[in-house]
């Protein structure tokens, strides 16, 4: 049996909650879970904000842990060996995005806490696929929160090429904002964080920010009018796209990995004058991760975390849903 902690109702609260997962598939892995971040997407997931939960449903998809078991054909990991799970924990391995190297673009790819259980818990199971070896070099306290929040602002690093010359902007400075600041200051770029939490401005400044904005101040954004070549959004609320759209340079990119509640309403003439673009992307495949690892551990690149005991998982659910975390939350099993 796998001991879980698992809500029975949207916004209910954590209870313990065993489950039997089955005999393990054969490309499967087994993870002892040792750390798990704790992510918006489980909050929201947790209320059903999207809905797709089902219930009693387990959270938790920023994983740490140890190979426990091992499927019949799995020949790439070890047990014993340290590793992380994401958001997606399977992907059908034979479609055209799983064979070009974008498993996570896989209509099919399995969700971590979608229809099945996570890693809010002493015990994961994951498709060996998706479950990534941490390199030495990597904190595994701290590692939980990159393999959700972490990979979400790195892919868009590197599909869209951002280079170190460009001016780039970070909406929401929380969980994945954060660690955007870390890495897009690795990569050598001029960035302004856009924050609606003032005393967020020192750490932001340290994280890297050279500029902090406050990002529901029309005369602010109005002062910073066709200066970023990218914005990315990791905030969860809406916001005046259109004054970010008109920060943007000719060329300028408006990238969207936060959820907002509403659709996007745009005028089209500033994009087709600006030849600008609006898009957005679900985190990345696990050879981006495996990079993203890489680059963090070499650019000393960590997530700034507060540890609390799987215990007190509902005090710090509490805490993420008053915008409390500086800046992401871990579990950990004592
Ligand atoms: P988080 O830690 O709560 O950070 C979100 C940040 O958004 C907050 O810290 C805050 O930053 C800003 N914000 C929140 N409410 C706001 C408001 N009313 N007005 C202005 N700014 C506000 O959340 P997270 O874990 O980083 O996740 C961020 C979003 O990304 C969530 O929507 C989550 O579901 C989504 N997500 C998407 C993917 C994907 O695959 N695309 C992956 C992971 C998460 P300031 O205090 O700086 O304003
Ligand atoms: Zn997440």
């Amino acid at each position: 049996m796998i001991k879980a902690y698992a809500a029975h109702e949207p916004g209910g609260q954590l209870q313990p909650f065993e489950y039997d997962p089955g005999t393990l598939g054969d490309e499967e892995v087994e993870i002892k879970v040792e750390y798990c971040g704790i992510c918006h997407s489980d909050l929201s997931m947790l209320d059903n904000e999207w809905g797709m939960t089902e219930y009693p449903f387990v959270p938790g998809h920023e994983v740490v842990g140890t190979i426990a078991a091992l499927g019949d054909k799995v020949t790439t990991l070890n047990l014993g060996q340290r590793v992380g799970l994401g958001w997606f924990s399977g992907s059908c391995m034979t479609c055209e995005w799983c064979m070009s190297g974008n498993h996570n673009l896989c209509s099919n790819a399995e969700g971590t806490i979608v229809s099945r259980h996570g890693g809010f818990a002493d015990k994961v199971r994951a498709d060996y696929s998706w479950v990534v070896p941490l390199p030495d070099g990597i904190n595994p306290a701290t590692a939980g929160p990159l393999f959700c929040g972490g990979i979400t602002v790195f892919n868009p690093i590197v599909q869209f090429d951002i280079k170190p010359s460009d001016r780039v902007g970070v909406i929401g400075i929380g969980g994945l904002g954060h660690i955007a600041l870390g890495f897009l200051q690795a990569w050598g770029c001029e960035i302004t964080a856009f924050s609606s939490s003032p005393d967020k401005e020192a750490e932001a400044r340290e994280l890297g920010a050279t500029h902090f904005i406050n990002s529901g101040d029309p005369k602010a954004l109005e002062s910073v009018q066709n200066s970023f070549d990218f914005i990315l959004s990791t905030a969860s609320a809406d916001l005046d796209w259109n004054a970010y759209i008109a920060a943007l340079r000719p060329k300028g990119r408006l990238h969207f990995v936060g959820v907002i509640p509403n659709p996007l309403s745009t005028p089209i003439f500033p994009l087709i004058a600006g030849q600008k673009s609006i898009s957005a992307s679900p985190l990345g495949s696990p050879v981006t991760i495996t990079r993203m690892l890489d680059f963090a551990a070499r650019q000393g690149v960590e997530p700034i975390t507060e540890t609390f005991s799987f215990e007190q998982v509902n005090e710090a659910m509490e805490k993420l849903r008053h915008g409390k975390p500086r800046y992401r939350l871990v579990l950990k099993h004592s």
